[in-house]
């Protein structure tokens, strides 16, 4: 028991006062890094062919944040802009801060950035359709993915895991996006697949402004005013609920631990054809996505002035018992996420 206490104490220490350290870069290269050490000797050689020697999986993964700082000017130009204020997101871009690596950045944001009719999160400006390249926002009364339901869109994160295999396995490429070549196919494939296994990039709840849970494919008609944004519109203290998921266990770290490689080996093998795992895996995603979102209630925060960002604030049934949870959920994820990406790459480099 003392121990189990103890255990417990050390676990919410970890937990409590996290930093901001997103899925964003540490769980990418968690991802990553299970993924490098599970790549059977032709896979290993051909990632090495693409990436060179001086890049892996694990540094690659975080690429796909980090085009993130290229911005569109108004006269429709684009440029690689560090954000003063948050000089943090540049961490784990160096090794693309060459004028090499940040002119390729820029020409992979120019090519994909048209107009998307999807915009998921109303109260934002539209953005460059690579952005949505990275999620779905499909509610978790759905028990499977399927292209159509409400949060799903033809440049979705299935949908982007698809088209960057297509260009690593010499398959048609698909006209919806613009991967120019193997190694920029591997940069955002080894980035997409560590998204599709953090829950709330796939699963989220839509809500009304009684905090209810709304189910936006049977709504007539859908209210956008319902759309969360993957969670990012629910307020936990310091941060969004969403933030918190892209949060993994700091002591994790930055790599693959003993832990998860050993846990990435269990993952069982993946059944049917390569081109149809994206979507099984996004299923499974939105599965663990209702894990998420269990023991939680919600709260509408009308926003002031009415037409600027609505909010939600979360309150959590038992507090302690849903940290342990996202923690092992966390932990399952990572371990799947690499397990996938080494299976995709030794699938197409048998
Ligand atoms: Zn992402």
């Amino acid at each position: 028991m003392c121990r189990f206490v103890f255990a417990l104490n050390c676990l919410l220490a970890l937990l409590y006062p996290v930093t901001a350290s997103a899925w964003g870069y540490q769980g990418h290269k968690v991802v990553g890094s299970i993924a490098d050490k599970l790549l059977k000797p032709n896979a290993k050689e051909q990632v090495r062919q693409i990436l060179g020697p001086n890049l892996d999986l694990r540094r690659v993964a975080p690429w796909a944040d980090c085009v993130r700082s290229v911005v569109r000017h108004d006269n429709g130009t684009y440029e690689y802009v560090a954000n003063p204020e948050h000089l943090d997101y540049e961490v784990p871009c160096t090794p693309f801060k060459s004028d090499a690596e940040r002119a390729a950045m820029v020409d992979y944001v120019s090519r994909n950035w048209t107009t998307c009719t999807y915009q998921p999160d109303p109260n934002r400006p539209p953005q460059g359709c690579l952005n949505l390249f990275h999620f779905e926002n499909i509610a978790i009364q759905r028990d499977r993915y399927e292209q159509g339901y409400r949060g799903t869109n033809e440049r979705d994160l299935v949908a982007a895991i698809g088209a960057a295999i297509a260009v690593l396995a010499d398959k048609p490429p698909s006209p919806l996006f613009s991967f120019k070549d193997k190694r920029e196919a591997l940069f955002l494939l080894a980035h997409f697949i560590g998204d599709l296994h953090q829950p709330l990039h796939v699963g989220t709840v839509y809500l009304d402004d009684d905090g209810k849970l709304v189910d936006p494919d049977k709504a007539n008609p859908y209210d956008p005013k319902t759309e969360t944004a993957g969670a990012n519109a629910i307020q936990d203290q310091n941060l969004n609920l969403h933030h918190e998921w892209d949060d993994i266990p700091t002591d994790i770290g930055e790599a693959s631990t003993r832990e998860l490689l050993a846990a990435a080996r269990k993952v069982p093998a993946s059944q049917g054809p390569m081109e149809s795992w994206p979507a099984a895996w996004a299923t499974e995603s939105l599965l663990v996505a209702r894990d998420a979102f269990a023991g939680l209630s919600f709260k509408f925060n009308p926003p002031e002035p009415p037409d600027t960002r609505r909010q939600w604030f979360v309150s959590f049934d038992d507090h302690t018992a849903y940290l342990w949870q996202a923690d092992l959920i966390k932990r399952k994820q990572l371990a799947r996420g690499g397990a996938r990406l080494a299976e995709i790459l030794n699938t197409i480099w048998p």
